[in-house]
């Protein structure tokens, strides 16, 4: 999702003055089509899809076990350098579940939760509530699940016309639809931005999608759009994000991303490995060193040599636990890896000759995949036996 997200350090800035100016032309109520973008802050994105997918955990824990739909509120603005796009700046969670059911504009819950929502921001940011999201957890099919419902159009007319009549602030109003099973199984945010035609609009050809594309039926533009395609369009959706945010990100993969902090071993790396050789050679030069000096009070000068003798090899011996220690701590760390994530846990329970050839199949394709770590952990292991056997000899 970072990647394929575009740099923008200005999305974030609020001009009042042309913001208002814009607020009383309202350009968008002259033209069906008006918005042809919205623009997601990279963080808004990762909190909606956050939330969309604890409703699916929440759900599945459930019994019968049925992902729960959530929903929630964004703020943001039109963009004054671009006043077809739309840009989503923060999103916050609404305690409301299973959106399809019933308008959520008539939940006087919601009313209540948005008004106080609502005054809290225009406390402490400049932004307005700029739209609504919800999630469609339905299983993954042909074509992605973010549409509007008929009861989403329904709810998505009742706030974008309340707010034009009353000119509210929050003129424009949008719908974002998440579709977090389709997220999780293309790995990329799945997520579409809509807003309603007037009721009286008559689309040009009733083949017409919400994407201002003509389908080759009736039934392919429903499977797509649902039975309610011809009241709503839907807006390119654009992720994006700052310098400063895109730094923060990487810092954190770099150093924090439990993944690769998990695959990583640091006795495996290049450097850590010649390293290990040259500290063990020089243990031993050092200790032959000390070994070669005449034994005897008569070759050492000013009666000192003994205890400088006895430094060294104590130096040299604290040198060998600390390059033994770890090595077998790395060592320890790729085994416990290894049985954690490589071997199936069955095969642990039966006997080798239980195990068929698929999986002696598998157990080979993935120590030859890992070839290169294999052969240095073997190497690693010989080193550690002999910085081992040499802490021993020391002791
Ligand atoms: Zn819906």
């Amino acid at each position: 999702m970072a990647a394929s997200a575009k740099i923008s350090d200005s999305a974030f800035d609020y001009d009042s003055d042309r913001l208002e100016a814009l607020a009383l032309a309202k350009p968008w109520l002259a033209e069906p089509r008006y918005f042809t973008k919205t623009m997601v802050a990279a963080s808004a994105a990762m909190k909606m899809l956050q939330h969309a997918q604890t409703g699916v955990e929440r759900g599945m824990a459930r019994s019968p076990p049925v992902p729960i739909e959530i929903m929630g509120l964004m703020i943001g603005h039109v963009d004054p350098d671009d006043t077809r796009t739309l840009v989503v700046t923060d999103a916050f969670p609404l305690p409301v579940e299973g959106t399809e059911t019933s308008v959520v504009a008539d939940n006087p819950r919601v009313n209540e939760y948005m008004a106080e929502l609502s005054e809290s921001i225009e406390a402490v940011r400049k932004e307005r509530l700029i739209g609504w999201y919800h999630s469609h957890p339905f299983d993954v099919r042909e074509y992605p699940n973010w549409f509007f419902s008929m009861v989403d159009v329904q709810t998505q007319n009742a706030w974008q016309h309340q707010s034009e009549r009353m000119g509210s602030a929050s003129d424009p109003f949008i719908g974002i639809v998440i579709d977090p099973l389709r997220s999780l199984a293309k790995g990329r945010p799945e997520m579409g931005a809509f807003r309603n035609f007037k009721p009286d609009y008559k689309l040009p050809n009733r083949l017409v999608g919400p994407d201002n594309k003509v389908w080759p039926s009736e039934a392919a533009l429903t499977e797509r759009w649902g039975p309610a395609c011809g009241s709503y369009y839907s807006m390119e959706v654009q992720l994006f994000q700052t310098t400063l945010c895109q730094r923060i990100l990487q810092v954190l993969s770099r150093e924090h991303l439990w993944a690769r902090v998990l695959a990583s071993t640091a006795m495996l790396d290049k450097e850590a490995r010649e390293s290990a050789a040259q500290r063990v050679t020089k243990i031993a030069e050092t200790l032959a060193k000390a070994e070669g000096l005449p034994s005897g009070g008569a070759a050492r000068p000013f009666g000192s040599s003994m205890s400088r003798d006895s430094t060294a090899v104590a130096a040299a011996a604290r040198a060998v636990t600390d390059v033994s220690l770890e090595l077998l701590q790395g060592q320890a760390a790729q085994a416990v890896k290894y049985a954690t994530f490589s071997r199936p846990a069955d095969t642990a329970a039966e006997p080798p000759a239980a195990r068929g050839p698929g999986r002696a199949s598998r157990a080979t394709g993935t120590s030859s995949s890992s070839s290169s770590s294999s052969s240095s952990s073997s190497s690693s292991s010989s080193s550690a036996a002999s910085a081992a056997a040499a802490a021993s000899a020391v002791a």
